[in-house]
């Protein structure tokens, strides 16, 4: 009996590891036509609170990037999708096309679904319909209206629905930017009013749905993305021009690492990768998007519910053959064998390469490139597997601003010897 209670148990801690998350939120919010070079002045003026509160508490870009072209229904399908408009096909923009069917590709709201999550749209053109397939949704709310209309809906349907995944979208600063013009940086145009005032009505639209989501005690287990489709020039976008592909990407909310502003470059597709992956969803391998992992909590999963791996052996230096940043998995003796004369390349004679038994384990090296003086640093900090994959969390250290650094160049790495498992490994920074 004691031992069917032990099985049950250890049952029990295996399909948690692998299952939906039920308790946790995540809403993507959508600022069509939301130009982050306005919206970051903006936000340095004061002028969106909800934002700066967001940015403080979150991690962030300014410089994410949509597709081309930077319209909105492609957009928003690859940004639901994980992958380019090649792979979707929703190349056009005019209207929901029935002729042409549902996007043929999954949507996150489908695989959410699957999953038996429960999920929502909220939005403000009816062309987003083209991504709306039937049975994904438990919600699906076109609002044709400003910000303020859309939000309330929305937050009307984050009470009754609880939905696990959401998209609600406003269309506010696209119509002021064709309107009345998003601005021209290369041209010293300056944006509209109008456009300027439609961003601060979103700002506070977002804060109704924070709100909403920290009044209903769902705050905690939440990750809100606030994001956009494109941004724009004069009064027109499409193109391949940063002022039109540029977009913002915040991530905030209890499942959000507070990492400030992060430095990878983030792509519209990533925003599908991060919901799913903040659900506690595989994501699929085949996806041109990745989750974001610097932008949730602990990395997403390491620490959080993965299982960790024991570092079995390992070395760590500041002066190494390799000198481009490297992060590699050897599974073979040849390949060790191979790496480690890399790693000792002009010492002399070079030391003898430790045994592993690959049958049992697997190396994973970390090699942070060439550096220009002492003080930089590269630490796998911990393994574990979860979800499917393992997870290598990584740590990098450059010298404070004023420290004193020997003026010699280095080339950090970390090399450790781990259980071998036998799934993709992802190295978390
Ligand atoms: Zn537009």
């Amino acid at each position: 009996m004691r031992r069917l209670k032990l099985v049950f148990a250890l049952l029990a801690i295996i399909a948690q590891s692998f299952a939906a998350q039920p308790d946790r939120t995540v809403v993507i919010i959508s600022w069509d036509g939301g130009k982050p070079s306005v919206m970051q002045k903006l936000v340095k003026e004061g002028k969106l609170p909800t934002v700066k509160a967001l940015l403080s508490e979150g991690s962030y870009s300014w410089n994410a990037q949509t597709i081309v072209p930077s319209s909105t229904l492609p957009s928003h399908t690859s940004m639901v999708t994980g992958v380019t408009v090649q792979r979707h096909g929703v190349t056009w923009n005019d209207k929901f096309r029935e002729n042409e069917g549902f996007v043929k590709v999954p949507t996150i709201f489908e695989l959410a679904k699957k999953a038996g999550l429960k999920t929502a749209m909220v939005f403000s053109k009816s062309k987003l319909k083209q991504f709306a397939k039937p049975q994904t949704l438990d919600a699906e709310e076109y609002v044709g209206g400003d910000a303020d209309k859309v939000a309330k809906v929305a937050v009307k349907v984050i009470e009754e629905v609880k939905p696990n995944l959401m998209l609600v979208h406003f269309s506010d600063p696209d119509s002021a930017g064709h309107g009345y013009g998003w601005g021209n940086e290369k041209e010293g145009v300056l944006p509209s009013r109008e456009f300027l005032e439609s961003l601060q009505r979103c700002d506070k639209a977002t804060g109704e749905i924070v709100n909403a989501l920290k009044r209903n005690g769902r705050w905690q287990r939440a990750l809100v993305i606030v994001t956009a489709d494109h941004g724009g020039h004069n009064k027109t976008h499409g193109s391949a021009d940063p002022e039109d592909v540029n977009i913002p990407w915040i991530a905030a909310g209890g499942l959000a690492e507070r990492n400030g502003e992060l430095k990878q470059q983030i792509k519209t597709m990533d925003t599908a990768a991060t919901a799913l992956a903040a659900l506690g969803l595989n994501v699929p391998d085949d996806w041109d998007g990745k989750p974001v992992w610097a932008a949730l909590k602990d990395g997403g999963k390491v620490s959080m519910n993965g299982k960790k791996l024991p570092i079995v052996a390992e070395w760590k230096g500041n002066h190494c053959g390799i000198t481009e940043p490297k992060q590699i998995v050897i599974t073979d003796a040849k390949e060790w064998a191979e790496i480690w004369k890399q790693v000792h390349r002009g010492k002399i004679p070079v030391p003898k390469v430790p045994d592993i038994d690959f049958n049992k384990n697997m190396v994973l090296a970390v090699f942070m490139g060439q550096k220009p003086t002492s003080g930089y640093a590269i630490q796998i900090t911990e393994v574990a597997r979860s979800n499917g994959e393992v997870f290598a969390k990584l740590k990098e250290t450059a010298p404070t601003k004023g420290a004193i650094v020997l003026q010699v160049l280095t080339q950090p790495f970390h090399i450790v010897v781990v259980p071998k498992v036998d799934a993709k490994v992802r190295f978390v920074e």
